[in-house]
């Protein structure tokens, strides 16, 4: 989304923005009135993204960040294209060029202006960690961290304190790829099997971003970034009963921190003295 964002925005100034209803706006403190009042006039520097978080670098070490939730998406549309049913924000540009669209059915989220740090990081979110593919990703102070760690390695792995952008089905991969159960103690793991595993992971993040990449097209950025990558590649997630790609086990399904968690029983053996839980 950031690439195909950057694509249709960037280097753009915003004319003007227009809220359909308040509650896009909810996250920014001080009102509808003053995001849109701010917005105006600012030309978009750059497009940032750290783990899930996206946003738009202003200029003046002002940022806005698109919160998406489980449903937003963002449209690069003519201006004569009808509005969408659950339109919340218009972000028209002064060379008079498409619009951008937010567009969300369920409302989970939103638009919220925020300060920029000198490295141009939004000082609302200075408790995420840097994603693995970002150049402040410091591999060994990763690895140290995880190590320190001891609970089970999947919910580390989830941290975005720790390390940014990995949800449940990166994770998964990864785990897969590094012959991993997701509830071996962290603490145990030694340092080449944690960094080995934290490869693994940008590895799956990007080959997900590659392919997700190929699905935008002129006007519509609507990508869910990994929507390709459901499809095609995935080892272990979403595959129970499959065979595993590596030695045909098929893939168990276990439970665990509220989700559902995918692994080989071969390749990936619980640790010892752990139960299983409620498997399928
Ligand atoms: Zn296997």
């Amino acid at each position: 989304m950031r690439r195909g964002l950057a694509d249709h925005v960037l280097g753009r100034r915003i004319r003007d923005v227009e809220l359909h209803g308040h509650r896009v706006a909810r996250r920014h403190l001080a009102g509808p009135q003053d995001l849109t009042d701010r917005l105006a006039g600012h030309r978009v520097e750059a497009v940032r993204r750290r783990g899930k978080y996206l946003w738009l670098d202003l200029g003046d070490s002002l940022g806005l960040i698109l919160h998406l939730g489980m449903s937003g998406q963002l449209l690069v549309e003519d201006a004569a294209a009808p509005d969408e049913k659950h339109l919340h924000a218009r972000f028209r540009f002064a060379d008079g060029g498409p619009e951008l669209r937010f567009v969300d059915q369920r409302t989970f989220g939103g638009l919220a202006l925020t300060d920029l740090d000198p490295t141009g990081i939004p000082t609302t979110i200075a408790h995420i960690a840097p994603d693995l593919l970002e150049p402040a990703y410091d591999r060994a102070a990763v690895v140290r961290r995880v190590k320190a760690k001891h609970s089970a390695i999947k919910r580390v792995l989830l941290d975005q304190t720790v390390a940014s952008g990995i949800g449940n089905i990166y994770a998964d991969e990864a785990l897969w790829r590094a012959r991993l159960h997701g509830e071996r103690p962290a603490s145990a793991l030694t340092g080449p099997r944690i960094g080995g595993l934290l490869d693994s992971a940008a590895e799956v993040m990007r080959e997900a971003l590659g392919q997700g990449g190929t699905s935008f097209d002129a006007l519509y950025v609507n990508v869910n970034g990994a929507s390709g990558y459901f499809d095609r590649s995935l080892a272990a997630y979403g595959q129970a009963g499959r065979p595993c790609p590596r030695c045909g086990t098929p893939i168990r399904r276990e439970h665990f921190m509220n989700r559902s968690s995918f692994s080989c029983p071969r390749c990936q053996p619980r640790p010892r003295g752990l139960r299983a839980s409620a498997g399928s």
